[in-house]
């Protein structure tokens, strides 16, 4: 049997609902980090607390790479997308038949299995259209 292990840890939970990514934010001025920070780089208070984060975010920008990845095989694509609390997260795409990546469009971030590692299922996230 295999375990489920996060990419890194303490990155993102699993639920029924499909998972969300975890970082903190900053007590002080409410700025929020993902992944999470030792102290906030704003104001430099070291009060942080765990912060979920939103499943739904839009697309800042994108490319198609055809440059060999550890893991990916290319071509894929890669993308920054913008979550409401100010956090720009960078990951793999997911392509969707018909729902082609536009600058702007609603995503979703998906927590899924990555690869296989030993006896371990790797857990890391990927963005998709809404
Ligand atoms: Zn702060």
């Amino acid at each position: 049997m295999s375990n489920r292990v996060a990419i890194r840890e303490g990155i993102l939970r699993e639920d029924a609902q499909g998972g969300a990514l975890l970082g903190n934010k900053c007590l002080s001025c409410g700025q929020v980090f993902f992944p999470k920070a030792n102290f906030c780089v704003g104001c430099f208070s070291k009060d942080m607390k765990e912060e979920v984060l939103s499943r739904h975010g839009k697309l800042y920008s994108y490319t198609l790479s055809h440059l060999p990845a550890s893991r990916l095989q290319p071509p894929f694509y890669v993308g920054f997308v913008d979550l409401p609390e100010g956090v720009r997260l960078f990951a793999p795409l997911k392509e969707i038949k018909n729902r082609p990546f536009q600058i702007g469009m609603e995503m979703e971030v998906v927590i899924e299995e990555l690869w296989q590692e030993n006896d371990n299922q790797v857990i890391g996230y990927k963005l998709m259209p809404v």
